[in-house]
């Protein structure tokens, strides 16, 4: 089997390496030579854990490859992989415009039958779309099927999604070319993955609404937190308790700054416009991205409860990336909280293992002190900000970080920290919803 996937970036990559690692040829495609060229030399243009090392590998057994050449790549291959970037346009829609270029590509160049398959997330009518676009501009009377396929995979665990999904959803007309990429797929038909075969629209569907629940559920645990800290109630433990109702489920009901990340927030805000244009307004998914946009001003609220007003105070921001093994800092909390508190006059030291250099990309002009180690943020603070949750800020030299800070003051916008033993060692200590620290008794 031979497989071209288009669009180098973290779904594309991943699944190319993975596809290549259950044995199929795999060409990557990307028009930008900077990714393609480091790829060709081995380098992972992104943070993500085990990904070099399944590059490295699939390249080394000759099953996996790069180039910038889209009509050479897909002239042996049978199934074609879109996974090119659907960023949020201003209106809130999807651009669509990388995918429109890769369908008028297509056209252009193929003569044999193909199999077009949409890993990239897109609204529902973009698979028809897709085919319309490729049958009205083709070169050749040669046919084509369009398959949905949306990809569920989490950045800082891609490969391990990509390899054992909770299920892969596969919508489409042709029942031939349901069956080619489902033979793809057989790896996991052997495992047992939950296969959701379906319609295009369907499909399309399915993908929108498990983002818009998951932002959905975090939005609500985070309204609720801010509650328990006015009210005195745990929502540790409240989520806890709820999460033991099988009908709830414990994932997801775990408070912080608010979602980010390259999908959550630009996929609520496209379904919510889907909504609009076929004049069904989705007033939850409304509240969703308010309560969100209003928890990063909570955020900065606990940072001014906890030392006055900002200007002449040092904040030690530990984390920018949206989430923990990712250096991917689209749409992160970090971003905006950052540029709220030196707006308020704070200055701010940060820190983040991985997602810096990202971070000074998208935020050239902010006047952040980058520094190499918690420990050298902390030095003269008034305040330590946790904002992400890295394995490696669970266990800091807590006295350490006393001791170099100005004031022994922290925000933890993660919870990674119990409050009762915080106090105890000396720390003005806020986390998010916790309440009076009661928490569980037993
Ligand atoms: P990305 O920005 O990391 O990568 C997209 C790549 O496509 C870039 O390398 C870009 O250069 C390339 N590209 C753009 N136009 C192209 C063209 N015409 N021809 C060839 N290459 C082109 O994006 P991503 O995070 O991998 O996301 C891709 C899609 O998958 C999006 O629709 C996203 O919503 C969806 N998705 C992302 C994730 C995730 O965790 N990142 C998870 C599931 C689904």
């Amino acid at each position: 089997m031979h497989i071209a996937v288009i669009g180098t970036g973290y779904v594309g990559l991943v699944s190319g390496a993975g596809m290549a690692d259950f044995g199929m040829n795999v060409v990557c495609v990307d028009i930008d030579e900077e990714k393609i060229a480091k790829l060709k030399a081995g380098e992972i243009p992104f943070y993500e854990p085990g990904l070099k090392e399944l590059v490295a590998k699939n390249v080394k057994a000759g099953r996996l490859s790069f180039t910038t050449d889209l009509a050479e790549a897909v002239k042996r291959t049978l199934v074609i992989f879109i996974c090119v970037g659907t960023p949020p346009a201003p209106d809130g829609s999807a651009d669509l415009s990388a995918v429109k270029s890769v369908a008028l590509s297509l056209a252009e160049t193929i003569d044999e039958y193909k199999v077009i398959v949409t890993k990239s997330t897109v609204p529902v009518g973009t698979n028809r779309w897709i085919k319309q676009l490729i049958d009205e501009n083709k070169k050749n009377d040669v046919k084509v099927d369009v398959i949905s396929n949306p990809e569920f995979l989490r950045e800082g665990c891609a490969i391990e999604d990509f390899m054992r999904p909770d299920r892969v959803v596969i919508g489409g007309e042709s029942d031939h070319a349901i069956a080619i990429i489902k033979d793809i797929y057989r790896p996991l038909y052997l495992a047992e993955t939950p296969f959701v075969i379906t319609d295009l629209e369907t499909a399309e569907m399915i993908k929108y609404a498990s983002n818009a629940f998951l932002a959905t559920k975090i939005s609500f645990i985070n309204e609720v937190a801010t509650l328990c800290d006015k009210v005195g109630a745990d929502v540790i433990t409240v989520a806890k308790a709820m999460g033991l109702d099988p009908r709830i489920g414990p994932r997801f009901l775990n408070p912080g700054p608010g979602f980010g990340g390259s999908c959550f927030p630009k996929d609520v805000r496209a379904l919510a416009y889907l909504g609009k244009q076929n004049n069904h307004p989705m007033h939850i998914l409304e509240a969703v991205l308010t309560v969100n946009e209003r928890q990063r001003e909570v955020t900065v609220q606990k940072v001014k409860q906890i030392c006055g007003d900002l200007p002449g105070k040092t904040i030690a921001v530990l984390g920018l990336a949206f989430k923990p093994n990712t250096s991917d800092v689209r749409e992160s909390p970090a971003l905006d909280i950052v540029e709220r508190l030196i707006a308020e006059g704070a200055k701010v030291q940060a820190y983040d293992p991985i997602a810096e250099e990202e971070f000074k990309k998208a935020k050239p002009e902010l006047p952040v002190k980058y520094a190499t180690d918690p420990y050298e943020a902390a030095d003269g603070a008034h305040c330590l900000l946790i904002l992400t949750e890295w394995n490696e800020f669970r266990y800091l030299d807590l006295e350490k970080i006393k001791n170099l800070m100005a004031e022994p003051a922290i925000v933890d916008a993660r919870n990674i920290y119990e409050p009762a033993r915080m106090q105890k060692l000396g720390f003005k200590y806020t986390g998010m919803g916790r309440g009076n620290f009661a928490g569980q008794k037993a």
